[in-house]
């Protein structure tokens, strides 16, 4: 009983903490936004006194786009504008819209957090009406789970549900198949027969004779219809890889997707992964002369253009999830259309999950959209009776009440879930929790799948659980669409995801826990209905989905820093960026302020082209600030530390861990990696890849020093790729032998927009955005902070964090960067 009470304990703490620092977070927000207002009246410390010229012609669009957009400002009107720089008088109605546009992204996380009285009377109104009318649906529909349920329930599952989640069942999806074909799906005997049961097998012949007659085609099926695993099959089997040996492409918006769906049909095919069928993501070639069948991440397709502009060595290119609208898919399309005019052979298919399909129709020319019906039963949807305060919380007795109540044959459970900590933070709890419950209940087999799961766990969510056993899967939004689990009945959807946000106004780029949009909450509730009617649980009210969330996802594209793709379209010579076939446009500002990202670095020079060292930057596939560091330890003679260093970034962030019992002794393991003086973690990353080179990249070195030997093995992997690029751009390796000023100065000539300043209250205030941050407290420098910093990156957590901090002299910038910075006098 001790134990069990402890370990409740624990969870409750957790709980309670998460639910603090998501109030402390809202708060931060509200207070940041005054921040930055009043930062916009308060004098510049620092000018940017160049800026680039536009051509004529892209001024004129650039405005026109501008007054599309509703951004100009009266000064903007009346200014004949050339030569001018924009930035520094961004229209306030920019950060209006965008501020509009993050208040309606939270409405949802805010009611749920923030206290009743909190809200204004609108809002509360609202809910008691939504209340009452929830009531009388209780009334009147039969509960599954919930209140009535609690009786039945023996007295030891009385602790775990001391505040069960209660649901209301509201709604079905309409599924397309009847109950009674659940047996006949069933029967699957081996992999080619189990080929045979997929939706798109019926309408091969079909498929391919539209392929074959159009060069363009849009296709649109369900998720696990066969679209990513089986077309590109058909495509070999008929041919398209024999002429002159060209290959089929197949993009996939995730890594873990396109490694595991490789697999998966090199699997089918009978042959080994790397030869007929490959896969390609960023750092890891997974290919041969041999492979004809190549699944890749968006961004590598897009890379791979660099190299060979007509994309010369393919038949057919598959642009598949493209309703992700990643920003790589996005470019791509505009990339793909434009070549499919020059290459009649080229084949084109877009394929996608949703059924809004005319949109990539009219983009691709009234492309045809080939249909392939769906197979789904039945999904029952569930709302939770009243807002959730802690979706973790409700996450994870949702799941146990689930496992509990229902018989663990009738299916496995898929929770949807918004990162790998998060994942990590919900096994850890679920294994506490399932280890008090004991033999009381069946075995519950969990399995974790996000993007940086090590390959050998990624296949484990395929596999059937044991005899007896529940499985629940715990997935990020990869679940959602790109990988297709058999056997899930039961989804619970908590309602969020992790979404890119970016203000082109501060430049800052972050992931923020939003809600999902209504077109992704009704993905998730299909993924329980692929082998039997299956059950939803959303852990957020019907009013909610029908009122706080966004009908779909805004494309990636709207709300990223550009600077990396307008790099890549640059080196592709397409200068008219504004002229670019876009799907939908990114907002001009983002384009202005990629621009002016690029020609800071030097990649551009002040007439828009491409530099010298802008077309080496390009080679390197990397965020153009770590690759213009690599591209300035040339200067300081330092190349071989600042490749180091980037790999060590490329990695990953767990590079050190803390085992609960041995605090003191990771800690001072780690304290060792600093440099004397204490000059910042960039150097210690460089002494720890040191340290360990010199012990033979041994394994026990790492256990010794409390160092991760997995993140250190692929950050070799990546130095080896950095190398191989650093001779491609004829930078030889060369070696500050000790001098770690060069390679401060190196990181800066990157890094320099990321300058911020110690204020008197031991915060910093970043240089450039004026946005006041701290130092990270897992940095080396968080003990003694320095008067100035770089930084590598911003997390926001409960704050706004620097993570990665590295000393800085203040004369450096102006020495740097003299065209940014200007001492102040
Ligand atoms: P779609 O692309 O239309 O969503 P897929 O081709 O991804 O469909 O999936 C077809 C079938 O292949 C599904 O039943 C899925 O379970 C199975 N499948 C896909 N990838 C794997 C894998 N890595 N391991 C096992 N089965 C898989
Ligand atoms: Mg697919």
């Amino acid at each position: 009983l001790a134990r069990r009470s402890e370990a409740m304990d624990r969870n409750d703490d957790a709980s309670e903490l998460r639910r603090l620092s998501r109030h402390a977070y809202l708060q931060t927000r509200k207070e940041k936004k005054v921040d930055e207002l009043r930062d916009e009246i308060v004098d510049h410390e620092f000018l940017f006194p160049g800026g680039f010229q536009l051509s004529a012609a892209e001024e004129r669009d650039m405005r026109r786009k501008k007054e599309v957009y509703g951004l100009v400002q009266d000064r903007d009107k009346n200014n004949d504008g050339a030569g001018d720089d924009y930035y520094y008088r961004m229209p306030e109605a920019y950060d209006a819209a965008a501020n509009i546009d993050q208040e309606k992204r939270f409405s949802v996380a805010r009611r749920r957090y923030e206290e009743p009285e909190a809200r204004d009377g609108k809002t509360a109104k609202a809910f008691t009406e939504q209340e009452a009318w929830e009531e009388q649906q209780i009334r009147k529909s039969m509960l599954q789970l919930g209140s009535t349920d609690r009786g039945r329930r023996g007295d030891e599952y009385e602790l775990l549900f001391d505040d069960g989640v209660e649901f209301v069942r509201s709604s079905v999806m309409a599924g397309t198949v009847p109950d009674d074909a659940e047996a006949a799906m069933d029967a699957k005997a081996t992999l080619q027969d189990e080929r045979k049961t997929l939706p798109v097998y019926k309408l091969k012949d079909d498929l391919l004779k539209a392929i074959d007659e159009y060069q363009v085609l849009i296709i649109v099926g369900e998720t696990g219809s066969g679209k990513t695993t089986q077309i590109p099959q058909y495509l070999h089997e008929a041919g398209y890889t024999a002429k002159g040996k060209k290959k089929v492409a197949c993009t996939q918006p995730r890594r873990v997707a396109a490694m595991s769906v490789a697999a998966r049909v090199a699997e089918e095919m009978g042959v080994k992964l790397g030869h007929e069928v490959g896969y390609s993501v960023r750092f890891e070639d997974c290919t041969s002369d041999k492979t004809v069948i190549k699944y890749m991440t968006d961004g590598m397709l897009l890379r791979e253009f660099l190299g060979e502009p007509d994309l010369g060595s393919y038949s057919v290119v598959v642009i598949d999830e493209a309703h992700e609208r990643t920003l790589s898919t996005d470019i791509l399309f505009g990339l793909v259309k434009d070549i499919a005019r020059f290459r009649p052979d080229l084949k084109l298919l877009i394929s996608s999950a949703t059924l809004n399909a005319e949109k990539f129709s009219d983009f691709f020319d009234s492309a045809p959209i080939f249909r392939i019906p769906g197979r789904r039963f039945d999904v029952a949807v569930h709302y939770t009776k009243a807002p959730e305060a802690d979706y973790i919380d409700a996450a994870i007795v949702t799941v146990l009440q689930l496992h509990v109540t229902e018989p663990a044959a009738s299916g496995d459970i898929l929770l949807f879930l918004t990162g790998q900590e998060e994942i990590e933070t919900v096994e850890e709890i679920l294994r506490q929790r399932l280890r008090v419950l004991g033999g009381k209940v069946a075995e519950l087999v969990i399995c974790p799948i996000y993007a940086n799961l090590p390959t050998e766990l990624q296949a484990k969510i395929f596999e059937p659980a044991p005899e007896g056993a529940r499985k629940v899967v715990l997935a990020t939004n990869i679940a959602e669409t790109s990988l297709t689990i058999d056997g899930i009945k039961y989804v619970v959807d908590p309602g969020f995801c992790k979404v890119k946000s970016y203000n082109p106004r501060t430049g800052m780029e972050s992931l923020l826990v939003a809600p999902v949009s209504k077109a992704s909450a009704e993905q998730r509730a299909g993924r329980s209905g692929r082998t039997g009617p299956g059950k939803c649980f959303r852990l957020y009210t019907e009013y909610n989905f029908l009122n706080d969330l966004d009908a779909d996802t805004v494309p990636e594209i709207q709300r990223s820093n550009l600077a990396n793709v307008v790099l890549a379209l640059k080196t592709l010579g397409i200068n008219d960026l504004v002229g670019f076939d876009f799907m939908d446009p990114p907002a001009a500002e983002s384009l202005l302020k990629a621009l002016e990202e690029l020609f800071a670095l030097g990649a551009l020079n002040s007439r828009g082209e491409l530099t010298k060292t802008g077309r080496r930057m390009a080679e390197f596939p990397l965020d153009p600030m770590l690759s213009k560091a690599i591209v300035a330890s040339e200067k300081y003679g330092c190349s071989e530390e600042v490749i180091t260093i980037a790999a060590m970034l490329s990695a990953g962030n767990a590079v050190f861990y803390r085992p609960k019992d041995k605090q003191v002794h990771a800690d001072a393991a780690r304290r060792a990696f600093h440099a004397a003086g204490n000059v910042g973690d960039h150097v210690a990353l460089l002494n720890v890849y040191n340290a360990w080179r010199e012990s033979g990249y041994s394994a026990q070195w790492c256990r010794e020093s409390f160092v991760q030997h997995r993140t250190m093995r692929r950050a070799r992997d990546v130095r080896g790729q950095l190398v191989a690029l650093l001779e491609r751009v004829e930078i030889a390796p060369c070696s500050a032998a000790g001098d770690l000023g060069a390679v401060r100065k190196a990181i800066t000539a990157g890094y320099f927009r990321h300058a911020a300043r110690l204020q008197r209250d031991g915060s910093y205030r970043a240089v450039k955005s004026r946005q006041t941050v701290f130092v990270h407290p897992s940095s080396g420098v968080a003990q003694a902070p320095p008067r100035w910093v770089v930084y590598h990156e911003l997390v926001l957590t409960t704050k706004e964090y620097m993570r990665q901090v590295t000393e800085l002299k203040p004369e450096w910038l102006v020495e740097i960067a003299p065209h940014y910075y200007e001492r102040k006098d």
